[in-house]
C-alpha cells in the first residue's frame, strides 16, 4: 500500500523512478496523481492534425499511409520516412539511420494505427512545399486485436489518456506507472469535509484520481474533472480566508477625517472636481482609515482614471491623523514622477520647516536605491524622525534600515509588480499595530483574477474617466503598408511642429550584442526561432535622428543612472524634449499631458496589457492621443488578431480578459507558476468564475466557522503542504 508520501521509487522500482524524476521531476505518488492527462483520445478518433503548432510537445493518434526509405548523401546516410494521416492532414515521422536498422519499418506498415509523441517542427526541403514531421518520434502501435472480442463500439469508444511527457519518455511509461500507483493506493480520510461534497455534489478523492486517470467514460471523468478542480480552488480560498481573518483580527491606528488639516486644504485647492467614482471610493477609503483594523484595499482603475489624487487624498487623512504615509513605486523613474507630481500638487502643504511654508505643512521624501548617499540620509532621517509625512520610493522602502517615526498607511502603486510578501514588509515596520494598506492598480483585474491572487484584498473600482478626455485613436502600421510608416514620420513633424511631444517605444535597448537590458521576453507569445531580435532603442536612435531632424531626441531606459533618468524625465515634463525613445520603463504611470502620440515599435512584441498601458501614456489631458502600433507582423497571423484588438477598442476590461485568454494561467499568476509543482492543473481563471466563486465562499464559512482547522485535520495538512510547496508560486508574483 502506498500513500500520496510514499517515494515513486519504492513503488514502481529505481529504473522507472529515476525516469519520471529525470524527465518530468515527479517524485512521489502523490506527484505522479497529480501528473493529470493533457488530453484523451478516442481509440477511434485520430487527431485533428491542422490543429498542431510548431515546437509543441504532441502525442497524436494517426494511421500509417506510407512508409518511404531514402538515401542520403550526407550522414547518417539514411532516412526513414513514414507518413500518417488523420484522414485530412498530413505528418511525416523521420528516422534517421542506417538502412534496415529501424524497428518501424516492420511495425508501422500502411493501415496501422499509433499513438506518435514528439516535438513538432518544419521540414522545408530544398524543392517543394514545406512538410509538418515529428523526428523520431516515439511510438506506440494500437492494436487492433482486442477488437473481436469486445464489442466494436466499446472499443472504439475507449478513452486513452494522453499525458504531457517529455521526449525521453516512452509512451506508455506513465500511464502504466499511474495504474501501478492506483492499484496500491492508500489514501487518508477525505479532506473535503463530508456534507460539503454533498451539498457541492462532488465525488470522493479516490473515485476522482480512478476517473481522471482511467475513466471509463466521459461522464466519469467529467465528476473526477469536476472534484479535482474544486480542491484546487478551494484549498486556495481557504490559504486566502485565513489571511483575511488573520488580518482582520489585527490592531491598527484609526486615522479618522479630520477637519482643517492638510487634506481639507488640499481639498480647497484642486484645480479640478473629483470624478464621482473618485469621491465615493475616497469615502470608502476614508471609513476603513477610521477603523481599528487595517485597512486592505484594492483600487482598481483604467489608466489615466485619476488613482494618484485618492491615493494622495489618503496619505493627507493619515498626515492629519499624526501618522505617515509610504508610497511604493514599482520603478524608479515612476517613484521620481510620483515625488515630483505629489510635491508639486501639495505646493507650501509639502514645505514643513520651510521659509513659506504652509501652516499645516508636511514633507515628502524620496528613497530610491542608487540614490547618492546625502540625499538618501537626509530621507532616512525625515523618514524615521516624523517629518516627512510622506515617503515615496522604490523597493528601497522594504529594507531593514528603513525606519518610520509612525507608519499609518502603505499605498502600492501598480500593484501587479509586487507579491504578498513584499506587502508583508512593509506592514511590519509599524511597531504594535499595522498600516493600512492601499493597493493600486491599472490593469484592469478580471473578477477570478482578483478573487485569487488579490484574494486577501477588498476591491474598489474606479469606473469612469475624468471628463474633458479625448478619444485614442489607435491604429496598426503594417508591413504591407509601407505608405503608412512614411506617414508615421511626418505626423511625428507636424505633432512637435504644433509644439506637443511624442513617446518613441522600443521593446530592448540594444546596446551591445546580446544585451537584453528592458527586454520583455515573457510578454511575446510568439517567441521562438527563426525571428531576428526585437528593435533595440540604441538602433533605432540614428535613424530617427535622420528621419525626425531637427527634433529634439531623448533617450529613456533602464540601465541609466538614476539621475540621468530623473533628468530626461524632466527635460521630457518642461518641454525641452519633443521626442521621448524609450524603452517600457514609461509603461506604468508617466503623466505628461502635453504628449500627445506614442509610437510603439515592434508592437507584437509586447503583450496586450502593456500595450494598453503604453497607449495609456497619451490622451492625458484635452488633447486628442494617437497610438501608432508598429509591426512587421503578417496580415492573419496571431499577432496582427492581437494588435487589432488593442486598436478597436480602449476598454481596459475587454482587452485585460483577452489578455487572459491569450496567456497561461502561469503568466497570470506569476513566473514561478509556470514551473515545477504549479498549484493549478485543472482550474483556469479564464472559464471557472463559478467554481472560483462558490469555493470561496465555502472556504470563508469553514473560515469563520473554525479558523485554525482543528476539526478538519486532513484539508489542514493538504493546506500546508501547498502552502510549502507553492507559497512562492501563488502568493507571490514578481
Ligand atoms: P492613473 O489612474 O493612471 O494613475 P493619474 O492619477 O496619473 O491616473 O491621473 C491622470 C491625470 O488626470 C493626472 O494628470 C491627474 O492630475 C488628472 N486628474 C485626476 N483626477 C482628475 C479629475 N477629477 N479631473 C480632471 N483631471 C484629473
Ligand atoms: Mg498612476
Amino acid at each position: 500500500m502506498a500513500n500520496l508520501d510514499e517515494p515513486l521509487r519504492k513503488v514502481l522500482g529505481d529504473k522507472t523512478a529515476k525516469v519520471l524524476e529525470k524527465g518530468l521531476d515527479l517524485h512521489t505518488v502523490g506527484d505522479l496523481l497529480h501528473h493529470y492527462p493533457r488530453r484523451y483520445a478516442h481509440r477511434g478518433e485520430l487527431t485533428q492534425l491542422s490543429s498542431l503548432e510548431d515546437g509543441e510537445h504532441v502525442t497524436v493518434m494517426a494511421e500509417v499511409v506510407k512508409v518511404q526509405g531514402r538515401t542520403l548523401t550526407r550522414n547518417p546516410g539514411y532516412v526513414l520516412e513514414i507518413t500518417v494521416t488523420d484522414g485530412t492532414g498530413l505528418l511525416q515521422l523521420s528516422f534517421f539511420g542506417r538502412k534496415g536498422s529501424y524497428r518501424p519499418e516492420k511495425e508501422l506498415a500502411p493501415g496501422t494505427r499509433g499513438l506518435f509523441a514528439g516535438k513538432i517542427s518544419t521540414y522545408r526541403p530544398r524543392s517543394g512545399r514545406a512538410v509538418r514531421q515529428l523526428a523520431h518520434p516515439q511510438y506506440k502501435v494500437v492494436h487492433e486485436k482486442g477488437a473481436a472480442e469486445q464489442a466494436a463500439q466499446e472499443w472504439a469508444d475507449e478513452i486513452i489518456p494522453i499525458y504531457p511527457s517529455t521526449k525521453a519518455l516512452p509512451i506508455e511509461t506513465i500511464g502504466t506507472s499511474v495504474g501501478t500507483v492506483l492499484d496500491q493506493l492508500s489514501l487518508p480520510a477525505d479532506p473535503m469535509p463530508e456534507e460539503l461534497l454533498r451539498r457541492r455534489d462532488l465525488i470522493g478523492l479516490r473515485a476522482a484520481y480512478e476517473g481522471i486517470h482511467r475513466p471509463r467514460g466521459w461522464d466519469e471523468l467529467g465528476r473526477a474533472r469536476k472534484r479535482l478542480k474544486w480542491d484546487e480552488a478551494f484549498v486556495i480560498q481557504v490559504a486566502l480566508a485565513q489571511r483575511r481573518r488573520a488580518a482582520a483580527a489585527l490592531p491598527a491606528t484609526p486615522r479618522p477625517p479630520s477637519f482643517g488639516g492638510v487634506q481639507a486644504e488640499f481639498d480647497a485647492r484642486l484645480p479640478f472636481e473629483l470624478t464621482e467614482g473618485q469621491r465615493q471610493v475616497g469615502d470608502e477609503i476614508a471609513a476603513d482609515l477610521a477603523l481599528e483594523h487595517p485597512m486592505h484595499r484594492l483600487l482598481q482603475g483604467d489608466v489615466g482614471a485619476g488613482k494618484t489624487v485618492v491615493a494622495l487624498r489618503a496619505m493627507l487623512q493619515v498626515v492629519d491623523g499624526g501618522g505617515q504615509a509610504a508610497l511604493l513605486a514599482p520603478t524608479e523613474v515612476l517613484a521620481q514622477q510620483h515625488h515630483r507630481s505629489i510635491t508639486g500638487m501639495l505646493g507650501d502643504l509639502a514645505q514643513a520647516g520651510q521659509i513659506g511654508g504652509a501652516e499645516n505643512a508636511t514633507r515628502v521624501a524620496l528613497l530610491t536605491g542608487s540614490q547618492g548617499a546625502k540625499a538618501r540620509k537626509e530621507a532616512l532621517l525625515d523618514a524615521a524622525s516624523g517629518a516627512a509625512g510622506i515617503v515615496v520610493g522604490t523597493h528601497a522602502l522594504l529594507q531593514e534600515s528603513v525606519q518610520f517615526a509612525d507608519l499609518g498607511l502603505v499605498v502600492v502603486d501598480e500593484q501587479h509588480r509586487f507579491g504578498v510578501e513584499q506587502r508583508d514588509a512593509l506592514r511590519e515596520k509599524t511597531a504594535g499595530g499595522r498600516p493600512h494598506v492601499l493597493v493600486m492598480t491599472a490593469t484592469p483585474i478580471p473578477r477570478t483574477v482578483a478573487m485569487t491572487v488579490f484574494g486577501d484584498l477588498e476591491t474598489s473600482v474606479l469606473g469612469q474617466l475624468p471628463a474633458g478626455r479625448s478619444q485614442i485613436q489607435t491604429h496598426v502600421v503594417p508591413p504591407e503598408k509601407p505608405a503608412f510608416l512614411a506617414r508615421t514620420w511626418e505626423r511625428i513633424k507636424e505633432e512637435a511642429a504644433k509644439g506637443r511631444q511624442i513617446y518613441i517605444v522600443c521593446p530592448r535597448i540594444g546596446e551591445q550584442e546580446g544585451d537584453e537590458g528592458d527586454a520583455i521576453a515573457s510578454d511575446d507569445p510568439q517567441a521562438g526561432e527563426g525571428r531576428r531580435s526585437p528593435l533595440g532603442i540604441m538602433e533605432v536612435l540614428p535613424k530617427l535622428e535622420e528621419l525626425l531632424a531637427g527634433l529634439r531626441i531623448g533617450v529613456l531606459h533602464g540601465k541609466l543612472h538614476p539621475d540621468e533618468k530623473d533628468a530626461v524625465m524632466r527635460r521630457f515634463t518642461g518641454r525641452e524634449l519633443d521626442v521621448l525613445l524609450a524603452t517600457t520603463v514609461i509603461e506604468v504611470g508617466v503623466d505628461v499631458p502635453n504628449a500627445t502620440v506614442m509610437v510603439i515599435m515592434d508592437a507584437d512584441r509586447f503583450g496586450v496589457s502593456q500595450l494598453h498601458q503604453l497607449r495609456g501614456r497619451v490622451g492625458r489631458g484635452s488633447l486628442q492621443g494617437l497610438c501608432l502600433l508598429v509591426t512587421d507582423a503578417e496580415p492573419g497571423s496571431k499577432a496582427r488578431e492581437r494588435l487589432d484588438a488593442v486598436a478597436s477598442t480602449t476598454d481596459g476590461f475587454r482587452l485585460s480578459r483577452l489578455d487572459l485568454e491569450q496567456r497561461r494561467e502561469g503568466d497570470v499568476l506569476g513566473a514561478a507558476q509556470a514551473g515545477r509543482t504549479s498549484s493549478l492543473r485543472l482550474l483556469t481563471l479564464q472559464r471557472d468564475e463559478d467554481v472560483i466563486r462558490d469555493a470561496r465562499e465555502e472556504a470563508t464559512a469553514l473560515v469563520e466557522a473554525d479558523p485554525d482547522l482543528s476539526e478538519h485535520p486532513g484539508l489542514a495538512t493538504v493546506l500546508a503542504s501547498l502552502l510549502d510547496e507553492d507559497r512562492a508560486d501563488f502568493l507571490e508574483k514578481t
